[in-house]
């Protein structure tokens, strides 16, 4: 009796009921409502197919000849068809050959669009429907010599791959025995038995034979913790995996999920995966106990049912502490728990640019999969201080009272902090939307915040054409606690990447409030002991950890930056509370927002007083640095004056022109939201208020005279502007310049 060749059949096979299984996702997702009855007819069709191909593998011997012939599944099925069909005359059979033809006909003209559709709507239930039937059909006598290859290459390969673990030893130490098993789907021969005892023996005790149906084809070994698994179960799990987990490694190798479980396949006969695994003890409110794992990593990803992933926060004596990433309900205290070896990772690179992921890289904007095969851990080291630069380059935000007084340089970390609904998100945006043109990635990073609020600020930045360079990462306040600690790290390796190579990139984390507060449920469930404020221990850490990795890099270390713009909500202005103590201790400087101004109509309402820089002041263009120390003193001056004034009624006229100016410093300093301005032209109306051209103007018309003022140099003198952009100082003749310039304005005005 020939044999058929393994692969092809498995492949032929495998490539009907993609066809079977994608058309029949195609037809129920999309032509719903134009292909209503047709698609009911396919389903039909299809079960009735299914069975009519089941009965002419089985009666048909010569197939195995036939399928040589035809390496293409379409015409193989016509051909099995119309073969049962002059064997078989039972009626039967030949309305099940009508029924394959029709679809295989219909099939073949579908098949084009299909494929161009099948990136962008691989679903789950498709992958699990094709793995399911994959899986039956392997069953099939038909693949029993496969199978038996399967079994003897594993027992070649598994004597270079028997080591004892670090985990064994611990076991062993521990309990004094380690157990080994080893499963198969099929009865292993004597000999074979006898090979692996042979081999198992070299470290091991003793080992015996158990079948487990479940396994499909080929043999799996388990010591003590460790599993040298060599199954086609395992093979067609992690296909699913791979496909499910939409981060396209597996789409981009492979056109379609043809190819993929195919390829996939192709390596099972060469491959055995060695991994180990533990068992849940316990699992509530997103976190997990688990027992096994003996060497497990902090941080590490760990495997669950149903393609979940957790990630280990808790190395225990007897146990291992994870906080799982993804709806959890369907894990149950004995499931199996299976190591990654890998450090907690989300995809990166340029793919990501323009989307809206979750804190795993995970699309969530319907915009299909993201194409990217590169990776990076969610925690790494900061770079070190001699891989470090100065702070030079300035970040503008286009906010005048910011780049003025509070002025931010690339690779900074500047807070902004303030109460609720003080537009501390507000500066944010702006800085984002100000970057367009300047070659900064940027990254938003939404943190606990309604996913409607996200969606607003997405479109936000789209229509004012600013997705083109950013990535927006969210944790929304619906997703479990673990999502929404892990976001910010996720957003922070993103912009890793792009540093590393050179790049500029602006991280918002929006806001770390939310992220401590998700970080102290975890631990509280962990059983950490609570601290200050019921805040675990270390949450300083979780901070600090975050906020080092922003950095200015030497050239020979790379040369790109990270500026973190980290936001923290206070309550009731209270900036001594435990967590902003802890960020402003960390951060470079900060922004302090309050309600009170916000109320009274400064916006942005930044308290100048209480706001510093302490590093950005030497990236400053040098016509700001000009004109803004002139800015600072009016307004320190105007400060103190005011509290003052509030309660005497005659004063004197200094004390009044005092008030007058830092009345109108302040009015030049209000901005409105989305509509950042370029460094020049700040330059421009500060130095005209600093130098008393708005003394006399009515406050409600500073507004006004600013943007007539800009709009007149802009078309008299537009080289005043290019020059200030230069970043040099002003010589003294444009200096006098200017000042002619604007006296000119103001007679018009
Ligand atoms: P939350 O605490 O809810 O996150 P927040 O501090 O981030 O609030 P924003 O959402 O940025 O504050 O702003 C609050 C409101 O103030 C918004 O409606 C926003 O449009 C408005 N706002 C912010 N900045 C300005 C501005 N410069 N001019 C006018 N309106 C502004
Ligand atoms: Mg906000």
């Amino acid at each position: 009796m020939h044999h058929m060749d393994a692969k092809t059949a498995i492949c032929l096979l495998i490539n009907f009921l993609i066809l079977v299984g994608g058309l029949w996702f195609f037809c129920r997702n999309l032509v719903k409502k134009t292909f209503q009855k047709r698609r009911d007819g396919i389903v039909e069709d299809l079960e009735r197919a299914d069975a009519a191909r089941k009965e002419a593998e089985e009666s048909n011997a010569n197939l195995q000849r036939d399928n040589e012939r035809n390496s293409e599944l379409i015409s193989g099925i016509i051909a099995q068809a119309e073969e049962q069909s002059e064997r078989t005359l039972a009626a039967s059979a030949e309305a099940a050959e009508r029924d394959s033809k029709k679809i295989t006909d219909r099939a073949a003209a579908e098949e084009d669009e299909f494929r161009g559709n099948m990136l962008q709507r691989v679903s789950t239930e498709t992958v699990s429907r094709v793995a399911d039937l994959t899986n039956e059909v392997l069953k099939l006598d038909e693949f029993a010599d496969a199978r038996q290859k399967l079994i003897e290459r594993y027992i070649e390969k598994i004597k270079d791959l028997i080591v004892v673990q670090q985990s064994d030893i611990l076991n062993m130490n521990e309990l004094k025995k380690l157990k080994v098993k080893v499963s198969s789907a099929e009865p292993l021969t004597d000999e074979e038995m006898e090979t692996l005892n042979r081999v198992i023996r070299e470290s091991f005790i003793s080992c015996e034979n158990e079948v487990n149906a479940d396994l499909v084809g080929g043999v799996s070994i388990k010591i003590g913790d460790t599993v040298y698994d060599g199954s086609l179960t395992h093979q067609l799990d992690r296909i699913s995996q791979d496909i499910r987990s939409n981060t396209a490694a597996a789409d981009t190798e492979s056109k379609n999920i043809t190819n993929a479980i195919a390829e996939r396949l192709e390596k099972t006969h060469a491959e055995v995966d060695v991994y180990q695994t533990g068992k849940v003890i316990s699992v509530s409110d997103g976190i997990c106990h688990i027992s096994g794992l003996s060497d497990v990593m902090s941080g590490e990803m760990l495997e669950f049912p149903g393609g979940l992933r957790g990630m280990v926060q808790d190395l225990q004596k007897d146990n291992v502490g994870c906080v799982l990433m993804g709806p959890f309900q369907h894990i149950q205290e004995g499931d199996t728990v299976r190591r990654t070896g890998r450090i907690m990772e989300v995809p990166v690179g340029e793919a990501l640019i323009g989307r809206v992921v979750d804190a795993m890289g995970n699309p969530i904007d319907g915009m299909g999969p993201i194409n990217t095969t590169e990776f990076r851990p969610v925690e790494s080291p900061a770079p070190s201080v001699v891989d470090r630069k100065s702070v030079s380059v300035p970040l503008q935000t286009g906010l005048k009272a910011i780049d003025a007084l509070i002025p931010i340089g690339r690779g900074q970390r500047e807070l902004i902090i303030g109460d609720r609904q003080t537009g501390k998100t507000a500066i944010a945006l702006d800085t984002i939307i100000n970057q367009k043109g300047q070659n900064v990635i940027c990254v938003y990073v939404a943190i606990g915040q309604k996913e409607s609020t996200v969606a607003g600020v997405v479109d936000k930045l789209r229509s004012h054409g600013a997705m083109d360079y950013t990535i927006v990462v969210s944790a929304s306040a619906f997703e479990p606690a673990p999502m929404l600690y892990i976001a910010p790290y996720s957003g922070c390796a993103m912009a890793e990447y792009f540093m590393y190579q050179g790049k500029d990139v602006l991280i918002i984390y929006d806001d770390l409030s939310k992220q401590a507060v998700a970080y102290r449920e975890i631990s509280l469930l962990l059983h950490r002991p609570p601290g200050r404020e019921a805040y675990p221990g270390d949450v300083f850490y979780l901070h600090s950890r975050l906020l080092e990795r922003a950095a200015r890099l030497r050239p020979e270390c790379g040369g790109g930056s990270i500026t973190a713009l980290p936001i923290i909500e206070t309550q009731a202005g209270d900036i001594s509370a435990y967590i902003p103590t802890n960020v402003i201790s960390i951060t470079d400087g900060q922004i302090f927002l309050e309600s009170d101004l916000f109320y009274s109509g400064i916006r942005p309402a930044v308290n100048v007083g209480l706001s510093v820089s302490r590093v950005g002041g030497s990236a400053q263009i040098g016509a700001m640095r000009q004109v803004a120390g002139r800015l600072r003193m009016d307004l320190a001056q105007y400060r103190e004056l005011a509290s003052f004034s509030q309660f005497g009624s005659d004063l004197d006229k200094a004390t009044r022109d005092t008030l007058n100016r830092g009345a109108h410093m302040t009015e030049i300093l209000k901005q409105n939201q989305y509509s950042p301005m370029p460094a020049s032209e700040q330059v421009v109306i500060i130095f005209a208020g600093a130098e008393g051209f708005t003394d006399d103007v009515e406050l409600k018309d500073i507004a006004r005279f600013e943007r007539e003022l800009i709009e007149y140099v802009k078309v008299s003198n537009p080289d005043i502007l290019e020059t200030i952009a230069g970043g040099k100082k002003m010589p003294a003749e444009l200096v006098t310049r200017l000042k002619g310039v604007i006296a000119e304005f103001k007679q018009s005005f």
